[in-house]
């Protein structure tokens, strides 16, 4: 089952992908996509994500894939739907795409064993570890790196079934395919990094753990069109504009 959340008519509403064109609210009316404007899938607390999770990525950046996770945090304000707009950072001079599984936690939770993570997850989407390559290499820490507004594209909606062992995740910019791997060559799988990020902190309803990114990270550009496809999930797609100073809006 894939869940919605979207604004129509003034109100925001969470409902059902009947078919890639269709929406059904929870009093059982249909409403066409293309009347919606998608929401992210949840309201995180906090984002926690998986740095060279996959061997090819790690070594694409010259990295050594780490023997436990590699946790880093993202904030609520990065998050933007499908649709929406990247704000490309005026200090930054090379913004990365970095396509990955999300996982959506369903209850608020502490110490879950990896066995008992199928329990505290209620989907899966599409996120885009938008990165400002340049200012994550600079700096210890990748606050700028990675958590500025926008940075944090998450959607379309959530799949509530999907069998893990391999999925793919697309990544294409303007229409030309840039990334593709499987999560089959995930180093730490989903159960372990439930698991093991709920061991340093309690995961709240909506908190996302994003899974990390296969090879093939790339440039975008202003005026780029980025597309994150999650086999059986969806396509997350935004365009990158210059940066704002707005606040962003959720
Ligand atoms: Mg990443």
């Amino acid at each position: 089952m894939k869940i919605v959340r979207f604004r129509h008519r003034g109100s925001t509403l969470e409902g059902e992908v009947l078919d890639p064109k269709t929406l059904r609210t929870p009093n059982g009316s249909r409403v066409p996509l293309a009347d919606a404007k998608l929401l992210a899938p949840c309201e995180p607390t906090k984002l926690v994500c998986v740095g060279r999770n996959y061997a090819d990525h790690a070594a694409e950046l010259g990295n050594p894939v780490p023997e436990e996770p590699l946790l880093f945090l993202k904030p609520p304000s990065a998050v933007i739907a499908s649709g929406e707009e990247i704000s490309y950072p005026e200090y930054s001079r090379l913004l990365h795409f970095e396509g990955e599984l999300a996982v959506v936690i369903s209850e608020r939770c502490k110490n879950v064993p990896a066995h008992e993570a199928p329990h505290v997850i209620r989907g899966y989407t599409a996120m885009n570890d938008v990165t400002a390559r340049d200012a994550q290499r600079a700096d210890q820490q990748w606050t700028r790196g990675k958590c500025f507004d926008t940075s944090a594209p998450l959607g379309p909606w959530l799949e509530t079934e999907l069998d893990l062992l391999d999925v793919a995740i697309r990544t294409t910019v303007n229409g030309t395919r840039r990334q593709e791997g499987s999560t089959r060559d995930l180093v730490f799988r989903v159960p372990h990094l439930v698991a093991y990020a709920s061991r340093v902190m309690t995961l709240e309803p909506g908190d996302v753990i994003a899974t990390g990114t296969p090879a093939g990270v790339g440039e975008l550009r202003i005026g780029d069109t980025v597309e994150v496809e999650v086999e059986g999930v969806g396509v997350l797609c935004n365009t990158v504009v210059r940066g704002s100073s707005e606040a962003a809006i959720g």
